[in-house]
């Protein structure tokens, strides 16, 4: 089964083609910049070089037409024609307490993430722009919802509730409900191989630590919490994201002058590693500054440390024990220089890294010693493939 995976924002579109018999990619690309000047497409097919188209692209079907006609040009396609196509996964952000699972999208469907997009205005509206679009495009193939809290849907309430009065969960559904649920399943699954047990059996721990990064703790394969919340902008400090505050400095910084919009931007936009530091949102340019002595730079990535032990701390006792740790994205899967700095604050776990494998890079493995207690993973995240292999699942079954 040939599976189209598509993440749509709100100017942006990326896709990844792929030949689900062999889980390969075959081609994958993005457009950018879509209804604003300098819209581009770059399509990059499995093995050979990028190709860049440069046109106007009013919207995302505009670019979905380019995409398509990428997918089978006879010099940088990979379908012969685009009936290859057998179904379409989306990745979709917000599925609220509505959507525990991943499903066959239908206008029932489309019509509950269009109430959950209260919860997510900025990402649910843009997911379905992205589903008509592909409707229109891909008319008779079927398509599939992977949403990124279905995962999290596990949580006991009192992990997911705030102490808020409960009228507001009420009429709001104002509750924790977590992000990142696709990758963390992904890589959870994953040790569960790595480690040769059953995810049945297995306590773990799963840092997504990238641009955005959450922790989930996973017990026997079920999410019993997590530190993002009802937005993604709780739990860790993140690359522009303050993660978790005292919430009374709001009213603090609005009786200083801060409008609404001026702190909802500070908090996602110009916090985290970015404020702290003065340097960059990015990891590696922070790291960079605080080998050179840049103190700001030291302070922020000494807080994000700290941030993800203690919240690693307060899992273990989510969890009664823990077997093993995974750190995954951008960061977790390349930093050795983090994962020592966060691993040496845990010894209470009996952690023993393996200093040599946590300089590997780009494989599952485990990298602490054969008679650690807990043992550490690294484990590329791959969020496409497991919404391809639930698009798969679920079309499968229609047939
Ligand atoms: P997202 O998908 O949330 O945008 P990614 O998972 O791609 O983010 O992670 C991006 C982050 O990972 C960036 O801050 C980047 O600096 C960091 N990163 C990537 N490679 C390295 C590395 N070798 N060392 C340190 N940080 C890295």
């Amino acid at each position: 089964m040939k599976v189209l995976v598509i993440n749509c924002g709100s100017s942006s579109l990326k896709y990844q083609m792929l030949d689900m018999t062999t889980e390969k990619v075959l081609a994958k690309g993005l457009a950018e910049r879509i209804g604003i000047d300098g819209s581009v497409v770059t399509h990059q097919p499995a093995g050979k070089d990028k190709v860049k188209f440069e046109r106007p692209m009013e919207t995302h079907k505009d670019a979905l037409d380019i995409i398509m006609k990428a997918l089978v040009d006879p010099n940088h396609g990979v379908l012969k024609s685009l009936k290859e196509i057998d179904a379409v996964g989306h990745r979709t952000v917000h599925g609220g307490e509505t959507f525990a699972s991943s499903v066959i999208i239908n206008n029932d469907v489309i019509k509950k993430m269009e109430d959950c997009s209260t919860l997510a205005p900025l990402h649910n509206p843009a997911n379905l722009i992205g589903i008509s679009a592909c409707q229109e495009v891909l008319p008779d193939v079927p398509m599939v919802a992977v949403f990124d809290t279905a995962f999290h849907q596990t949580m006991p309430a009192e992990a997911y509730m705030y102490s808020l009065p409960y009228e507001i969960y009420e009429k709001f559904r104002v509750r924790k409900y977590g992000f990142h649920g696709t990758s963390h399943r992904f890589v959870t699954l994953k040790a569960a191989k790595l480690l040769g047990e059953n995810i049945g059996n297995l306590k773990l721990i799963s840092c997504h630590l990238g641009n955005g990064a959450s922790i989930a703790a996973v017990r026997y394969g079920k999410c019993i919490d997590t530190s993002m919340g009802l937005t993604p902008l709780a739990g860790l400090e993140m690359g522009t994201r303050c993660g978790d505050i005292d919430p009374a400095i709001l009213p603090f910084l609005y009786k200083k002058g801060y409008s609404m919009e001026e702190m909802d931007r500070m908090m996602n936009k110009e916090s985290g590693i970015l404020g702290v530091s003065g340097v960059s949102s990015d990891f590696r340019d922070v790291e960079a500054a605080a080998r050179e002595g840049n103190k700001r730079a030291k302070l922020a990535l000494d807080i994000f440390f700290y941030n993800v032990k203690t919240t690693i701390g307060s899992y273990v006792a989510a969890l009664d024990g823990v077997d093993g740790i995974i750190f995954t994205a951008g960061l977790g899967e390349n930093s050795s220089f983090s994962r020592q700095k966060i691993c040496s604050g845990l010894k209470y776990l009996g952690i023993q890294l393996d200093e040599e494998k946590n300089k590997k890079r780009g494989e599952d493995i485990i990298i602490t010693t054969p008679d650690s207690m807990t043992k550490v993973m690294v484990i590329p995240t791959n969020e496409e493939l497991m919404i391809a292999r639930d698009t798969v699942e679920l079309v499968s079954k229609m047939k």
